[in-house]
């Protein structure tokens, strides 16, 4: 069983750098203090320059959906940021339609 930093370390060396991207800028409430400098550090080694991460951070906080308490809301089936809110029905037993819901999604599942 990998402890925290192990298990850290290794999804920061196999994440996307879209990922780190995102949770440097607008999901940056959500973490701890030395994950983000970590990131940082990451996305440093990868060639991405802080002006960099600021536009990326300007793009996503305009297109992110966010509740009233201002978290970010995620994709009801990835977990990724949410850019919209779809109709879909809720399915009695995942089959019968029974009442429409708002469903938030990513740019993917939308
Ligand atoms: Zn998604």
């Amino acid at each position: 069983m990998f402890s925290y930093p192990e298990a850290f370390q290794a999804w920061l060396q196999r994440a996307e750098n879209e990922e780190l991207l995102d949770r440097v800028t607008v999901l940056r409430d959500e973490l701890e203090p030395e994950a983000r400098s970590r990131i940082e550090a990451e996305l440093a080694n990868r060639g991405v320059s802080p002006a960099d991460v600021a536009s990326h951070g300007a793009a996503r906080e305009a297109e992110c959906l966010r509740r009233v308490d201002g978290s970010v809301r995620r994709c009801w089936r990835c977990q990724a940021l949410a850019t919209e809110l779809v109709r879909r029905w809720w399915k009695l037993y995942g089959v019968i339609p029974i009442v429409p819901v708002a469903r938030p999604v990513c740019r993917e599942h939308a």
